[in-house]
């Protein structure tokens, strides 16, 4: 069936937008290796063995440029264990983005800590503005940064606020593992950065994360967090020996560790990072190529100075009511488009939002509600070919055209 510009609006789109691509084969058969010799906890060595965590860590360290990387069980746990690492106490303020995902304010309740939110604009990064009002009217000392959707603000001018404020920034980089702010990797503006190695980011290990720092007293108190016991020698990016002096015997042990067999898989995929980046910034520019001049369809720019990774794809429809914006994610689902509103007022898959996190103080978010009302969110998996995203787009086109001439 043809529409009046002659598309076929009943074309439907058959991908799945949770599958990824399979572990390199490098990683598989280093995988099997670790299996074979079952020395699967990372300080399991024999002599003169360098453990694959180990390995990954000094990998990931030379890849962005940190002095100190510590691998761990999961992202949430990383941004835990940072600001445990920062001896941020239960009760303190802690700023962070109206619109996050889920693990990231929990992160901060998860130390008994508050959540102070701060406005998103509708280039869905952090409003300044509102940035410096919050930090003068919480006395918040640290800001949990969260790179939402790869979408980074201008760090230049964060980092001068922050820094003339005396807030230590920590950087949720789980969605801007290999993207740049200024030619610099994200996650080397903060004090200390944290990603996910979880399977819909950008390497896949089914679980992990990875803390990233040049502070060796704050890297030294996350590796005996992690549950190093007193084994912090078998690090090739860890603190130097003796800033554990003191920090071995005042630290609690909360066992995170990440283990031989992820870490194993992980490798190849740290190596691959840059060309799988350029693969998702091909899929974004057809998705945006196909997408733009759609009428009432708002793009999300990117700021000059940031290089994005495309592992997801957002547009705002800033005039829809809600019965259109739960039409449009309808409309495109029936045809096998799967979208994500995070306008929603209940909650679904990974759309909560800031009045859904009840473990924090309700805080009035005007200006972040309207941007979600607008918001659609979806995955742009690198199993999805360039010919697959411009169907998808198309198919996005077409029904918020539709839409959009019913009024
Ligand atoms: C996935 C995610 C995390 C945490 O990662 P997990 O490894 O799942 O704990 C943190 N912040 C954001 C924005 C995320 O999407």
């Amino acid at each position: 069936m043809a529409n009046d510009k002659g598309d076929d609006v009943t074309e439907k789109f058959t991908g799945n937008f949770t599958q990824q691509e399979p572990i390199p084969e490098a990683g598989i058969e280093a995988a099997i290796a670790v299996m074979r010799h079952g020395r699967l906890h990372r300080y399991n060595v024999v002599d003169g063995e360098q453990s694959e965590t180990a390995l990954l860590e000094q990998e990931f360290a030379d890849y962005t440029g940190a002095k100190y990387c510590l691998a761990v069980a999961s992202g949430g746990y990383a941004l835990g264990a940072a600001l445990k690492a920062m001896q941020v106490q239960a009760g303190d303020a802690v700023l962070t983005n109206g619109f996050t995902l889920a693990p990231v304010p929990g992160a901060i309740a998860g130390i008994g800590a508050r959540p102070i939110f701060v406005e998103t604009t509708d280039q869905l990064i952090m409003d300044l503005d509102d940035l410096s009002a919050k930090i003068a009217s919480s006395g918040s000392k640290v800001l949990m940064l969260s790179h939402m959707r790869g979408h980074i603000v201008d760090m230049d001018r964060l980092m001068q606020i922050c820094d003339a404020a005396g807030v230590a920034v920590i950087e949720d980089c789980a969605h801007t593992m290999g993207a740049t702010w200024d030619g610099v990797q994200s996650g080397r503006h903060g004090r200390v950065a944290c990603y996910s190695t979880q399977t819909f980011k950008h390497v896949n290990s089914g679980e992990g994360g990875l803390l990233i720092t040049d502070d060796a007293d704050l890297m030294a108190r996350a590796t005996m967090l992690s549950g190093s016991y007193m084994l912090y020698e078998n690090h090739l990016a860890g603190a130097p020996v003796e800033t554990f002096e003191d920090i071995r015997l005042d630290t609690p042990n909360c066992s995170g560790r990440m283990d031989n067999l992820r870490a194993a898989i992980l490798r190849p995929q740290i190596a691959d990072l840059d060309a799988q980046i350029a693969a998702w910034a091909a899929r974004v520019d057809v998705m945006t190529e196909t997408l733009r001049d759609t009428t009432g369809l708002q793009l999300v720019q990117t700021l000059p100075k940031a290089v994005r990774v495309g592992s997801s794809y957002q547009f705002l429809l800033p005039d829809f009511n809600t019965s259109q914006m739960i039409d449009t994610v309808a409309r495109c689902g029936a045809r096998g488009v799967v979208l994500k509103w995070f306008g929603a007022d209940t909650p679904a898959g990974y759309t909560s939002r800031h009045d859904s996190w009840r473990y924090a103080d309700a805080q009035s978010m005007p200006a972040t509600d309207r941007v979600l009302a607008g918001l659609i969110d979806l995955r742009l998996p690198l199993t999805f070919s360039l010919d697959d995203c411009r169907l998808v787009a198309n198919i996005i086109r077409q029904e918020v055209n539709a839409i959009h001439q019913q009024g």
